[in-house]
């Protein structure tokens, strides 16, 4: 099958207008959907998701400058090209065709050639249009995301944590945060290689991903430290998760190459609000004390700042 050039949405309740369009634009590969008029182009829209929409300007029920309107009111449908399409030759009607955000204005009877030359042109700024949202998109999300782990890094975390903590002021809720750290990670890396410890890094992230609740925001805090933030979880609920993640992590084998290594994690627990964590960065402060206390505590342990 030859590739379709793009979707074309062609409304008007003139018959053979519709008619005379999709023989037009099908005939150049392009996919055409028909409406009668802007109520039905509207209800349309989401089954067929048009790169264009031709629209006729007079029409009845809903005529092409409301139906117009209604499209760039709705985030979904504001960035689909509407072309209007009238026998109103007034500059004024074409002023308030484009001021009411179509993108582009043809006068019937429309010569063939101008037609398929504005839609073409019309659907080559939606597919780029498309793409630069797309890229966008990703972008949004790489900002967010260690490249390692794939977990949501350190600067996502602070801001995140931030909102968080006045969201549960707000609705008074607790939230706890758990910092983990793996224990004698750098004896890891001098034994098996740092390679070695970066697959465990990416393993144990997997590991965490499992573990934890949809809600909860798993975080690389930097280098071999991870956080958590644990939305309405008090801090015996966060002491269970904190001992769940020791517990699974000490006995996995992380697989390298013929090499099966275990390693173990200290975790760090606090919930806010608390006497000692009335604002986020004390919150950070006592997990961090917390972990601190952890490791002093011989590792492999969690202790929860109270
Ligand atoms: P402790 O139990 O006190 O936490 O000891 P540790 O050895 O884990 O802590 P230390 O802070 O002395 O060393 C952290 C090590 O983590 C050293 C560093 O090379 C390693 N590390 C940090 N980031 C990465 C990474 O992205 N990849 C690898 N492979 N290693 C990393
Ligand atoms: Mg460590
Ligand atoms: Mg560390």
């Amino acid at each position: 099958m030859t590739e379709c050039r793009g979707r074309v949405l062609v409304v008007d309740d003139n018959e053979l207008i519709r008619r005379l369009a999709t023989t037009l634009l099908t005939k150049k590969k392009y996919e055409v959907a028909t409406a009668i008029n802007g109520i039905r182009a509207l209800s349309s829209i989401d089954t067929f998701s048009p790169d264009v929409i031709l629209l006729d300007v007079m029409m009845p029920e809903m005529d092409g400058f409301e139906c117009c309107r209604r499209l760039k009111e709705h985030a979904a449908t504001r960035d689909i090209p509407v072309v209007m399409v009238s026998s109103n030759t007034e500059a004024i009607d074409k002023i308030k065709g484009l001021e009411t955000g179509a993108a582009d204005y043809i006068v019937k009877p429309f010569d063939y050639g101008e037609l398929l030359a504005r839609v073409a042109t019309q659907v080559k700024m939606k597919h780029l249009l498309d793409e630069l949202e797309k890229k966008n998109a990703l972008l949004e999300e790489m900002v967010k995301k260690d490249s390692l782990t794939n977990l949501y890094n350190h600067r996502y975390f602070h801001g995140r944590l931030s909102e968080e903590c006045c969201l549960c002021s707000e609705r008074r809720e607790t939230l706890s945060c758990l910092v983990c750290d793996i224990d004698h990670f750098k004896t890891i890396n001098d034994t098996y290689g740092h390679q070695a410890g970066d697959t465990i890094l990416q393993s144990l992230a997997e590991i965490f991903l499992k573990m934890i609740c949809i809600d909860d925001v798993p975080c690389r805090y930097g280098g071999e430290e991870f956080a958590f933030i644990l939305p309405r979880t008090g801090s015996e609920q966060a002491a269970a998760i904190g001992e769940q993640i020791r517990r699974c992590v000490e006995k996995t084998g992380f697989s390298f190459g013929e090499t099966e290594i275990f390693i173990t994690v200290s975790v760090g627990a606090a919930s806010y609000p608390a006497a000692n964590a009335r604002t986020y960065s004390e919150l950070i402060r006592c997990a961090d004390e917390a972990l601190y206390t952890a490791k002093q505590r011989g590792r492999n342990t969690v202790v929860v700042s109270l």
